[in-house]
């Protein structure tokens, strides 16, 4: 499998070993070719945060975002809060990869529009049982115990089972570290690309 996060992995990276959250995100992008505020945020670090270099991260954004606009827009309005993520700009070092509590509990997203949030969390019921079922994640019976946790308001719970829906047996498997899975969605990347490689 793809181990590096760059502007050609990124799509097969995104349908094999993102959370739902980061899929969202990464859809959105697609659909729009621009991410509004709190979104460029949310998925601009976690990209970072899985290896994603500054030249790729700017290099896919540019590519999505001058579908709908010129170079010269993109690199004025989009480009420098790109550097600052990476720490070349302002104060450097300060944006650190949002982990679930915070994906959580921040500000939710305004539905059709904003594409941040946790899907467990932001979605209602019927939202999140056709996502799921869109994405074939796992059979009926493992939908169904993913939506259990989430009508229960556990959120984190119910994103940690689908990451063990798509990942059989990742428990017994060497160098697949789980720690961080349903708490940060880069531990559930990085656990997932180690399963697959
Ligand atoms: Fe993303 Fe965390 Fe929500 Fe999973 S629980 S979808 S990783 S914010």
């Amino acid at each position: 499998g793809q181990e590096v996060l760059t502007a050609a992995t990124v799509d097969a990276l995104a349908a094999q070993s993102m959370p739902l959250c980061m899929k969202q995100l990464h859809k959105g992008l697609q659909r729009d070719h621009k991410l509004k505020h709190m979104a460029r945020l949310q998925y601009g670090l976690f990209l970072k945060g899985a290896g994603m270099s500054l030249e790729e991260h700017t290099l896919f954004f540019h590519k999505e975002f001058t579908r709908i606009m010129t170079s010269d827009q993109f690199n004025k309005e989009y480009s420098y809060s790109i550097r600052h993520m990476h720490g070349k700009e302002g104060k450097r070092g300060s944006y650190t990869p949002y982990n679930c509590m915070k994906i959580i509990l921040g500000n939710p997203p305004n539905s059709g529009v904003e594409h941040h949030g946790c899907p467990y969390k932001h979605y209602d019921d019927a939202n999140l049982s056709a996502l799921l079922g869109q994405l074939k994640i796992g059979n009926a019976s493992e939908r169904e115990a993913i939506m259990a946790h989430k009508r229960d308001g556990n959120f984190q719970l119910a994103c940690a089972k689908h990451f063990e829906v798509m990942h059989p047996a990742a428990a017994s498997l060497e160098g697949v570290n789980l720690d961080g899975v349903g708490n940060h969605p880069n531990a559930w990347f990085s656990a997932s690309v180690s399963y697959h490689n």
